[in-house]
């Protein structure tokens, strides 16, 4: 029924038996001759050498990648509030003396299943969390460089704090200030898409926590942009806030991961943390490897040059989206251009209710 050649090709690779299923068939006469294999090659690995070395590099098969779900975290309460600062049970500390309020925080969550037509649920407690960078100017992370580096981070504060531009700065020394009011909407992905097993959100604003790093992408992307202390602060903020507003781990995810244009139907409007986000460091699931709502559920399209890319990680989650796309064309009768009309109609459906209930007025609102 596909009438494109590069979609139906892409369709017969997604449909195809699993290749658990093939690898069966093969029988146990490949299984044995490899196993004595293996334990030759540990045996010569051990005593050949006669220090340890790397293990050889293994050419990795083409698998999806697995997600290792996480427990909730334990509890985390606050241990102290003075003027200026919360301490947290968990070793937390949170400088709240530049704290500025913006609106009350108030939300629609639309159902992820059509079925039964429910309704949109109104919120107003977090839903998520989304991480960010700065993208502002930064100084050599040394000793001699620390009036320059402070200097810096002051600006950045005061320049964020106008513009109510995220929750939470996290500076290079890892130092935690609250910019906006948990309980409002800060300025920081504005209509972002993500959705969890049960509930779709349109416009991230509203419905999720802004957490951004003081760091700047180098050229394309890398996976040291932030310094070991933001690293452990963002671990003890991320555990505190999924313990207090019962966040799953899943909804903890990067701006690019979210980030979309309504006007031309494009995801990735923003692009930070597309790569190298350190999820496992921040006791999170590798929530890279969640297919993308915006691209499955809601038939945004990609620049296949920068979220294609496997230099980039979140090209596993495009690419998952991608399978998805086509097995829900496939389930409902239609060529994947057809299908995909039906979903930006929807997003426009939902998109309208969200604008009509007065959310959302400014767009994406990082630098
Ligand atoms: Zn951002």
């Amino acid at each position: 029924m596909i009438g494109d050649p590069v979609l139906r090709l892409r369709f017969l690779k997604v449909m195809r038996p699993p290749a658990r299923r093939r690898r069966r068939r093969l029988g146990m006469w490949m299984v044995w001759p490899a196993l004595v294999l293996a334990v030759i090659a540990f045996f010569l690995a051990k005593y050949a050498a006669g220090k340890p070395e790397a293990a050889p590099a293994v050419t990795m098969r083409a698998e999806p990648p697995v997600i290792r779900e996480v427990a909730q975290p334990a509890s985390v309460w606050q241990v102290e509030k003075s003027t200026g600062s919360e301490v947290y049970s968990n070793g937390l500390r949170i400088d709240t003396r530049f704290e500025v309020a913006s609106h009350p925080r108030s939300y629609l969550a639309f159902p992820s299943s059509t079925a039964g037509s429910r309704a949109p649920a109104r919120r107003s407690m977090p839903a998520g969390i989304v991480f960010h960078t700065t993208e502002s100017a930064l100084a050599p992370f040394e000793a001699g460089e620390t009036s320059a580096l402070k200097r810096l981070g002051e600006s950045l504060l005061d320049y964020v704090r106008r513009k109510g531009a995220y929750h939470y700065l996290i500076d290079r020394f890892g130092r935690v200030y609250r910019v906006v009011a948990e309980s409002d909407a800060a300025n920081h992905a504005g209509y972002s898409v993500w959705a969890d097993d049960n509930w779709l959100y349109l416009n991230l604003n509203e419905s999720f926590l802004g957490v951004s790093f003081e760091a700047q992408t180098p050229g394309g992307q890398s996976n040291d942009l932030v310094s070991p202390a933001q690293v452990r602060s963002a671990g003890m903020l991320t555990e505190m806030l999924r313990s207090i507003y019962q966040i799953p781990a899943g909804n903890c995810v990067t701006h690019a991961q979210v980030s979309v244009n309504p006007s031309n139907m494009q995801m990735g409007y923003h692009t930070d943390w597309a790569t190298g986000f350190p999820f496992a460091a921040l006791g999170l699931p590798d929530n890279y490897a969640r297919a993308l709502p915006s691209l499955w559920i809601f038939g945004f399209e990609y620049d296949p040059r920068l979220f294609g890319s496997p230099d980039n990680r979140i090209s596993a989650g495009v690419g998952l989206a991608e399978q998805d796309f086509l097995r829900a064309a496939a389930a409902a009768g239609l060529q994947p251009a057809a299908y995909r009309k039906t979903l930006q109609q929807r997003y426009r459906e939902y998109l309208a209710e969200v604008r009509r209930g007065g959310q959302g007025q400014s767009e994406e609102g990082d630098k």
